[in-house]
């Protein structure tokens, strides 16, 4: 594409808002260092871009490292990270140099062969975003064009850093404000355009899809997910079309659909795929935003829980498939797309493959956006079906919750049986390898809800679904709630092996040439199976859970795999005891990197302390258990853990000693002392009344738990 038409179309898309003369100009297309064409052709020893190519099929060609041989793999070199949080990262190889993220948005350049660290960066994302971030300080990766490397920060940046040494050639905004929106998901490229999302559809958010030049940090095109309030006018067709599916004041809230993960660019229709998240609260009787409903037909609440398609050069709606209508369970579509060629029925078919968290496999259209086939690929109660022709689900009445009032389990859970852990499709086999989680999630509706300005806005009584200190139930759900690697015959919607694992939240798959998939583990493995069969041919012990995706890549004839091992993110703060199935979780940060006949050596992890619940008396009345046990549940559970049973990264509270005193708790939660940390203060939802209710909630909860473990 040429500079002059790539103006234009930037141009066209930027009319209503006074592109002319005044408008952002585009740059063009990079025609060196790291171009489209490079990209495109994929280059062999190389990894260009977060899903390897653009049709994201993270299968590498590489197979001197093959299942014959794979035992003989070892440690080639590793580097610590100072950041121990959840590392999600994917990491990218071009010219020698191995570029990584890590936790809070830094970034890193080693050698790729040596481990040398070239340079290192660090955008100095003020602490506080972690109270506005759903997840975890994580993120997925940067892009590589031209002679930069794009890293998108969790407060809101997109920020282009030379290739040669770090030093930032520009940052800009992406976000609308710090306080609801951050960003976790790796920067694409599209024929010079820089692409990024945001998350916050847990907060006040309005999903978006935003394209930068590649040169100035200009924005270029801004696609939102769902209308904003139609007494400003809608910003497109596409935005009227979607305002008629939503109800009540929905724009109040923002409406989520965040674009926090894939994005997925198609050289071959010039089209990106995107997916997008849950709307805004969860439940949609917080605020009738599906409309209210007398013939049992509520709104859709456009363009959530969908994949998107929008014209590359201009962000021009061309195409929506939505997997979750009336979503109410946090079913983001923001699972990796991955673009194929493949024989379907007899015909060649150019689709989108597609795990979301809902349950179902999907295959699209990559052009159209038609529906091919959706095959559920887990247990799945909240739909009772698909329509064969269109691919919409039968919603399950009973799923309904806030219809129902009850409380009601659904499954798969909030977690998704699929989340942003990539997959990887080897195209020979027709294969597409997915990490699984098995588990389920409950939900009740708080119909005394009103929205707040921090926190979570969910609309649902967590307190009322919090794990009781039932050892007969939390074994239930420990039993019921399992991870797996399952290998998906794509054309034929149906599993070809999987490998079972004691807990969920395993890291995400690589597949290559050499008849083998990689992944990382909850419980502290880096595995290699044999891609026929599932066997397990070799496995590395970790020293923790690893959750990120693995990648290979080749220099002077010799073939690395690499992966950022690291636990962290969604599963380990907010599911309490949960957390803990796969073993007690740890974080110990590290890049890791592995070739044949390598044997270097980790230094011996150090031995996790038992740690004995010691709390004060309960001394509460009843009434403040329970007004504590409102409040933890819709403040502080996210991060500190249901039921007040924490995962590796943030304080457990039960042992925290600020229960013992009503100052030390009012200083952190009002006050806001240990903001630094990311325990920002709460004084806007809560005051000190309520921080002593929630200490009396916790010391009850201690209390329980000592009980339960014979203290
Ligand atoms: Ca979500």
């Amino acid at each position: 594409m040429s500079k002059r038409i790539g103006f234009a179309a930037a141009c066209a898309a930027l009319l209503l808002a006074g592109c002319g003369e005044s408008g952002p100009e585009f740059s063009g297309v990079a025609t060196s260092g790291v171009t489209d064409a490079m990209i495109a052709s994929a280059p062999e020893g190389e990894w260009l871009t977060y899903g390897r190519d653009y049709g994201e099929q993270r299968f590498s060609p590489l197979d001197q490292i093959n299942s014959e041989n794979v035992g003989e793999l070892g440690l080639a070199w590793s580097a610590d990270l100072d950041t121990a949080r959840g590392q999600e990262a994917t990491p990218l190889m071009h010219d020698g140099v191995l570029y990584i993220t890590t936790a809070w948005s830094k970034v890193q350049a080693y050698d790729a062969r040596t481990g040398e660290l070239k340079w290192a960066y660090d955008p100095e994302v003020p602490r506080e975003t972690l109270a506005v971030a759903c997840c975890d300080a994580v993120n997925r990766g940067v892009a590589l064009y031209g002679d930069k490397v794009y890293v998108a920060t969790l407060d809101g940046d997109l920020v282009a850093l030379n290739q040669s040494d770090g030093a930032v050639a520009w940052r800009s905004q992406v976000v609308p404000d710090r306080e609801n929106y951050t960003i976790t998901g790796a920067p694409r490229v599209a024929n010079g355009k820089i692409l990024i999302g945001s998350g916050g559809a847990e907060y006040r958010a309005r999903g978006f899809l935003a394209a930068y030049d590649w040169q100035t940090g200009e924005e270029l095109w801004r696609f939102h997910t769902v209308p904003g309030n139609p007494a400003d006018g809608f910003e497109n067709d596409a935005m009227e079309m979607a305002a008629a599916t939503w109800g009540g004041n929905w724009w109040e809230l923002g409406g989520g659909g965040t674009v926090w993960d894939s994005i997925t660019f198609d050289p071959t229709t010039n089209l990106v795929l995107f997916g997008t998240g849950n709307a805004e609260p969860w439940n949609p009787g917080a605020n009738d935003r599906m409309g209210t409903s007398e013939d049992g037909e509520f709104g859709d609440n456009l363009y959530t829980s969908s994949v998107v398609a929008v014209d590359a050069d201009t962000g021009e709606y061309a195409w929506h498939f939505q997997q979750t209508p009336e979503d109410r369970w946090d079913y983001d579509s923001n699972a990796q797309i991955t673009i194929a060629d493949l024989e379907i029925g007899g015909a060649m078919r150019h689709v989108a493959i597609h795990a979301p968290k809902n349950g179902y496999v999907y295959v699209l259209d990559a052009a159209t956006g038609e529906f091919i086939s959706g095959t559920g690929w887990h247990p799945i109660n909240w739909s009772l079906g698909l329509d064969p022709k269109t691919g919409r689900p039968q919603i399950n009445p009973e799923a309904r919750y806030e219809q129902t009032g009850k409380l009601w389990v659904s499954m798969p859970g909030a977690g998704g049986v699929h989340s942003w852990h990539p997959q990887s499709y080897d195209p020979n086999k027709g294969v597409v390898y997915l990490p699984a989680n098995n588990g389920g999630f409950p939900y009740k509706a708080d119909d005394d809800w009103e929205a707040s300005n921090i926190g979570f806005q969910t609309g649902l009584d967590n307190a009322a679904t919090a794990m009781p200190a039932d050892p007969a139930f939390r074994q239930m759900n420990l039993d019921a709630t399992t991870g797996a690697l399952v290998a998906w015959d794509v054309a034929a919607g149906k599993e070809k092996w999987r490998v079972n694992y004691t807990g969920p939240w395993n890291g995400g798959t690589l597949a290559t040439a050499g008849n083998l998939v990689f992944q990382g583990t909850a419980d502290e493995r880096f595995v290699a199976y044999n891609a026929n069969d599932g066997k397990e041919l070799w496995s590395f012990a970790t020293q923790t859970g690893v959750i990120a995706a693995p990648m290979t890549y080749s220099i002077d004839g010799e073939q690395y795999v690499a992966i950022v091992a690291g636990w962290g993110g969604v599963w380990d703060i907010a599911p309490g005891i949960l957390t803990a199935k796969s073993g007690p979780p740890r974080n110990i940060s590290r890049l890791l990197v592995f070739k044949l006949g390598a044997d270097g050596k980790l230094p011996e992890a150090p031995v996790l302390a038992k740690r004995v619940l010691d709390p004060p008396p309960v001394t509460g009345s009843a009434e403040q258990l329970a007004a504590g046990a409102v409040d933890y549940g819709r403040y502080c559970s996210i991060c500190h853990g249901d039921a007040a049973i924490a995962g590796a990264l943030n304080p457990d509270l039960r042992h925290s000693g600020a229960i013992n005193q009503p100052a030390s708790m009012k200083a952190i939660v009002i006050d806001g002392a240990f903001a630094h940390n990311g325990m920002v203060s709460f004084a806007a939802a809560l005051n000190e009344e309520d921080v002593e209710n929630i200490r009396h909630y916790i010391i009850q909860r201690a209390n329980e738990d000592k009980a339960l473990e014979g203290g």
